[in-house]
């Protein structure tokens, strides 16, 4: 029997799987998709070779310090976020965009210029093929006493799996909505996982090539926002990776999943019409990736789709930290983390919080002393005065573009909630056509000094 079997291939999944392995244990990773990664997606453009980012693109290594470890732990090269320049901000369909200077909007974000693939390609190397099982997708988990059987669909198979402890490293509503559990789990949990949304998995992003960075050129950043009714593309950034050749904007949708949906066929249009209109005539792009999240039933679930963004919090609910059934189930991902949850550290936080349950219990079992236990009780501790409840301050990045309107560096003291930071309240649109906005930026964000519109 499998000591631990982990169901979900996405960054909480893998490092957890590659740790566990390090340590000689019995573990199996399970994965619904055919790749590793969940949100993480990078592709190569394949005129250019430029490595495009359609989930995370940042990380901010100033309050992340997990991200900060392991991408050095891997020796994967970091760049900054582009910002030197000016930002654009159109809120009238009919005019120019305004012009706004010296605004360092995602001040502190670091990307890997070959992609945040590179992270999953390089812990995955810790995990041999035999340990891997794609295309499982999980569907009842059930109680058995001294252990756990999962069942999956595998193709045109029905496989069930036996394990000790069981870590469902899976968005907690997509868990909720798909996968039934024997004996049932309790009304709170569940309710936490109902109540859980899963970052960012209703969104879109598009990433278009060109053949020079044009807007640096004009001395602007490449951020824009578009707040106006017809906004197509909510939020723009600079998305080259520091080769003069590779010349890229990204972008985030404004759109909701069912208007995407309905204006897919013009949508490639409107979205090069929309830069355009923004950075100047004249400048085709020679390629368009896009990602529409909401469209991929193993990220977004149902609720995720058509309920209204939340606002983040970045400690997730406790409920979703508890072990199930004496141990042997453990719920886990980005979003039941006590601190970066949503985000990539918070999956890494996920996956070390688990590891160091499961050592706990392995070492309640193998140790007749209790001495074992006694140290990694310490360092359970030790890794809890690292991160402190409510630390580092929550930065909720993905927030208002309304924020722009007059925009100042927002550098929040240590210690504070995400609940009180200045996107704890998310923007409100005046439009309910389009999906809300956000910045990038969770370690220096921008905020309104004034009464910007569509702030409650
Ligand atoms: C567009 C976008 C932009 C983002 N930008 C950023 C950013 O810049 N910085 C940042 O820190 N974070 C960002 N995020 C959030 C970040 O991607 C997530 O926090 C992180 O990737 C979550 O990792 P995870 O392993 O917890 O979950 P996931 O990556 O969601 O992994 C879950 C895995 O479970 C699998 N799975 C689902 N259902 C089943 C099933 N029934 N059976 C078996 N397997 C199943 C999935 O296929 C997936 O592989 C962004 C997300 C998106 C979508």
């Amino acid at each position: 029997m499998l000591d631990t079997a982990i169901v979900g291939g996405g960054l909480c999944g893998v490092v957890l799987a590659r740790n566990l392995r390090r340590q000689g244990r019995a573990v199996a990773l399970f994965e619904a998709r055919e790749r590793l990664g969940g949100r993480i997606l990078s592709v190569k453009d394949e005129e250019s070779g430029l490595a495009i980012d359609l989930g995370p693109t940042w990380f901010w290594p100033e309050t992340q310090p997990l991200m900060q470890n392991l991408v050095e732990e891997l020796g994967l090269a970091s760049i900054p976020q582009h910002d030197d320049g000016s930002l654009l901000h159109l809120n009238d369909a009919d005019k120019a965009p305004e012009r706004i200077d010296g605004k360092m909007l995602h001040a502190g974000a670091q990307r890997l210029p070959g992609g945040m693939t590179q992270l999953i390609d390089a812990l995955a190397e810790g995990v041999s093929a035999e340990h891997l099982h794609f295309n499982h997708v999980l569907t009842d988990v059930s109680d058995r006493g001294d252990h756990v059987v999962l069942t999956f669909v595998a193709g045109d198979d029905t496989l069930e799996v036996a394990a000790r402890h069981v870590v469902l490293a899976v968005p907690p509503r997509l868990l909720e909505q798909q996968v039934r559990f024997e004996p049932e789990l309790d009304d709170a949990t569940r309710e936490a996982m109902r109540g859980t949304e899963t970052w960012m998995a209703a969104q879109a992003k598009v990433v278009m090539t060109y053949e020079r960075a044009f807007w640096r050129e004009a001395g602007q950043s490449g951020n824009a926002f578009v707040t106006h009714e017809q906004a197509v593309i909510g939020e723009i950034f600079d998305a080259c990776d520091g080769a003069p050749a590779n010349a890229a904007l990204g972008g985030f949708l404004a759109l909701s999943p069912e208007l995407r949906e309905s204006f897919s066929i013009g949508l490639p249009l409107l979205m090069t019409s929309q830069v355009a209109q923004l950075f100047g005539h004249g400048f085709e792009p020679l390629a368009q990736h896009y990602q529409d999240w909401a469209t991929e039933p193993f990220t977004c679930s149902a609720l995720d789709r058509t309920s209204p963004r939340a606002e983040h919090a970045d400690t997730a609910n406790p409920m979703l930290r508890r072990a199930q059934w004496t141990g042997k189930l453990y719920l886990a991902g980005s979003e039941t983390a006590s601190r970066g949850a949503g985000y990539l550290e918070g999956a890494l936080e996920a996956a070390r919080r688990i590891d160091l349950s499961l050592n706990l219990g392995w070492a309640k079992a193998e140790s007749g002393d209790g001495r074992q236990v006694t140290v990694l009780r310490q360092s359970m501790r030790r890794a809890s005065r690292d991160f402190p409840a409510g630390s580092p301050p929550s930065r909720s990045w993905h927030s208002t573009a309304t924020a722009i309107v007059s925009i100042a560096v927002w550098r929040p003291s240590r210690g504070s909630n995400s609940r009180s930071g200045p996107f704890s309240k998310p923007w409100k649109s005046s439009s309910t056509r389009r999906s809300r906005n956000w910045t990038a930026c969770p370690s220096k964000s921008v905020r309104s000094r004034s009464n910007a519109a569509g702030h409650r």
